[in-house]
């Protein structure tokens, strides 16, 4: 992949923004952590500073949740096209002023983990280039290497409770989605209590599943919450199956554009009726 040329211009351009005033700060990624490999997500405001910025194949995290940090200056975000769909999905549900935002977007060609296999998401990935940017950077190379994730087929219930299984109700999936930024997540509201002192399969049944339902139509497939995930749960064929049902459905995916409302803020007498099982009720 063509890393190298693609971190020479993006630090090229984020010096020439920051200098003419086109941003006040830059939301990229910066120094790989010494214990997971993966690459930093950094601010810099300073044009000098541009040459921490870093473009490699461990920029996993998705940097949609770093934006909120900076205020009352333009950000600009380098942004993979899933962290693209992110801003883009931010701005037409009302979190984030597109003025208030440059958007870097970087021809990408899928990230990998610390054995160097490209991460599940990456691998099922449509978007390689972003749907909605101020800039562009190209130059990516398809070099698409081993595949991270176990991958199981199917949506059976011993699927889901294998998965449930493995969880530890960490909530670091939550955290590391775009998607979910409620001030109070409804896991954390006291009554009814969803979570009881010893995490149960219960517990993390109702977690899942209604994050599931609060992300429908709304995941940018970017895979932060699989790739956080310490106890390699994966369940974002669960919220995958949601997405993909919607688009087939209601023809939408989340974060293609910066104005059209998401297929569960809107209706039309056309709309299909297709119940839990997929099958027209009429
Ligand atoms: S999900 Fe797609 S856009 Fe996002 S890092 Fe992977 S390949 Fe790139
Ligand atoms: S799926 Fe993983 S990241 Fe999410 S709560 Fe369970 S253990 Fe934590
Ligand atoms: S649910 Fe997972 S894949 Fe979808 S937007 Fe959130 S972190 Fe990304």
């Amino acid at each position: 992949m063509n890393f190298e040329y693609q971190e020479k211009s993006l630090r090229e351009l984020c010096e020439s923004l920051l200098r003419d005033g086109t941003a006040g700060a830059v939301v990229g990624f910066g120094e790989r952590s010494s214990v997971s490999g993966v690459a930093m997500p950094i601010i810099v405001k300073k044009p000098e500073d541009s040459g921490r910025l870093s473009w490699n194949s461990r920029c996993v995290p998705s940097l949609a949740r770093y934006i909120a940090d900076v205020k009352g200056v333009v950000a600009a975000l380098v942004a993979k096209p899933c962290d693209a769909r992110a801003a883009a999905a931010l701005i037409v549900e009302r979190q984030l002023d597109r003025k208030n935002i440059y958007i870097i977007g970087m021809e990408c060609a899928g990230m990998t983990d610390s054995d160097g296999l490209t991460l599940a998401a990456c691998a099922e990935c449509s978007s390689r280039r972003a749907p909605v940017f101020d800039s562009e950077i190209r130059g990516a190379r398809e070099v698409l290497s081993g595949y991270a994730a176990a991958s199981a087929e199917g949506n059976s219930a011993d699927r889901f409770r294998a998965e449930m299984d493995k969880c530890i109700l960490c909530f670091s999936c939550r955290q590391a989605c775009y998607g979910c930024y409620c001030e109070t997540c409804f896991m954390d509201r006291g009554t009814p209590n969803w979570q009881p002192s010893k995490p149960d399969t219960g517990a993390k049944m109702i977690y899942h599943l209604g994050r599931a339902m609060h992300l429908a139509g709304r995941c940018v497939e970017c895979g932060a919450c699989e790739n956080v995930c310490a106890s390699g749960v994966n369940v974002r064929y669960l919220i995958k199956s949601v997405t993909d049902f919607i688009d087939a459905e209601y023809g939408y995916r989340a974060g293609m554009d910066t104005e059209t409302l998401p297929a569960l803020q809107t209706y039309s007498q056309d709309d299909g009726e297709p119940g839990f099982w997929g099958k027209d009720n009429e």
